[in-house]
């Protein structure tokens, strides 16, 4: 049996996989900030699916936010999580005594995503989460690029006239599309900011109208890239953005929609047709993560 975690920024997703990649038992408990609280609670959640399947676990993976080189398991830049510069796969190896694979946790939900919805052909797993990232499945398998950065579509400057991005560049795709993006332009205290915003569109203010449209257009963007690129048969959306549900879903597929009836080219690639939603309540990061292969290491002498 395999574990997987999604340690998010402020919950541990924890599953135990079967040799089939089937989830059968699933705990959750607080993430905790810093690199101790978050170790030793990610090794508590394996220490609870232990106790729950009486197994004795082949390998453990782990999906997190910020920078990391799954080459060596190493966490850099965790913000959200008080974690920069983490050997966090050997430190967990350690405490759990089982080998640890670590990866970023959009391209872990694209590989969840990819096992659980049954897809087939090369896949993208697109996040609207604080930031705009996709995670690319190709021939089963996570495609990272060269350095890791492919799939980093959110830092495309598409507006010069823009916001400036945390990055340094102007008008990314992710200052128009993703939840910063909202916030920023129509901040709210509800739960799902992008809610009160689709609210208040529906409602007729003029300004949200505008915003929603943006976003419409920018996922629309990112689904375009996506397939002009990797040519990826299904586009699956996730994170944050993705509560607002259907509504968003149409909105971007009316974008899409629009653009093939004035360019054939576009028409002829079912752009439309190629995206769907996350369906909600589903553990993709943390069953992707259990998914992975620690990647051989060199022999350290
Ligand atoms: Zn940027």
């Amino acid at each position: 049996m395999r574990v997987g975690l999604d340690i998010g920024g402020t919950k541990i997703d924890a599953v135990a996989l079967d040799d089939a990649g089937t989830p059968v038992q699933h705990a959750r408990l607080a993430t905790g900030f810093g690199s101790e609280a978050v170790l030793s609670n990610a090794a508590r959640a394996v220490d609870i699916l232990r106790d729950l399947t009486g197994a004795a676990f082949t390998s453990i993976g782990v999906g997190i936010p910020g920078l990391v080189d799954p080459r060596l398991g190493r966490v850099r830049h965790a913000v959200n999580l008080g974690l920069d510069d983490v050997d966090f796969g050997t430190a967990l190896s350690v405490r759990t005594q089982a080998p640890v694979a670590v990866e970023n946790d959009v391209n872990a939900a694209a590989l969840g995503a990819y096992h659980l919805l049954d897809l087939s052909g090369p896949v993208a797993y697109l996040n609207l989460g604080t930031g705009l990232a996709a995670g690319l499945v190709v021939d089963g398998e996570l495609w990272r690029g060269a350095r890791g950065v492919s799939g980093e579509i959110g830092h495309i400057p598409v507006d010069p006239r823009g916001a400036l991005c945390p990055c340094g560049q102007t008008g990314c795709l992710e200052t128009i599309a993703s939840g910063s993006a909202i916030a920023r332009q129509w901040p709210s205290e509800h739960a799902y900011p992008a809610q009160a915003l689709f609210a208040a569109a529906d409602a007729g203010d003029l300004e949200a109208t505008r915003i929603r449209a943006a976003l419409a257009e920018g996922v629309a963007a990112a689904v375009r890239i996506l397939v002009l690129t990797v040519d990826v048969e299904s586009v699956v959306i996730g994170g944050g953005l993705s509560h607002v549900g259907r509504p968003l879903l149409e909105g971007v597929r009316q974008v899409l929609r629009d653009w093939a009836a004035s360019s054939t080219f576009l028409a002829s690639l079912d752009l439309a047709e190629r995206i769907r939603l996350l369906p909600e309540g589903l553990s993709v990061a943390a069953v992707g993560a259990g998914m992975l292969v620690r990647p051989a290491r060199e022999t350290v002498a």
